[in-house]
């Protein structure tokens, strides 16, 4: 499973982290997560609590947050926010758009306990 993967990276990441700042616990986690992830945000919650057993992170939440797919146009210059996978430029209508957000997975906070 791909979000099980997913986890068990961000778990390095926090104990790293939890580490590096001598805390004892982890009590929240917020991931970013692209709409293009790839990435189920329930699945990613479930595989999260169950991953997170016995670790430091046992009593952590997870939170989801949702990054719309961004584009930019290199004919016109112009940029978008896409909610779907609307691929063409919204001023110009170029299909050569490149997509700019909406593909990441990133941890963009970790609430320690110390
Ligand atoms: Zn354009």
């Amino acid at each position: 499973m791909h979000e099980l993967s997913l986890v068990a990276s961000a778990f390095e990441v926090l104990e790293e982290k939890a580490r590096e700042h001598g805390a004892r616990r982890v009590t929240r986690v917020v991931l970013s997560v692209g709409v293009m992830s790839g990435v189920v945000p329930d699945l990613l919650v479930s595989a999260f609590d169950s991953y997170k057993k016995g670790t430091i992170a046992e009593e952590a939440r997870l939170e989801i947050a949702a990054v719309p797919v961004k584009v930019r146009c290199p004919d016109c210059g112009g940029g978008a926010v896409r909610e779907e996978a609307d691929f063409s430029c919204a001023a110009c209508g170029s299909r050569r758009v490149e997509i700019v957000a909406g593909r990441e997975l990133v941890i963009e906070k970790i609430d320690l306990e110390a």
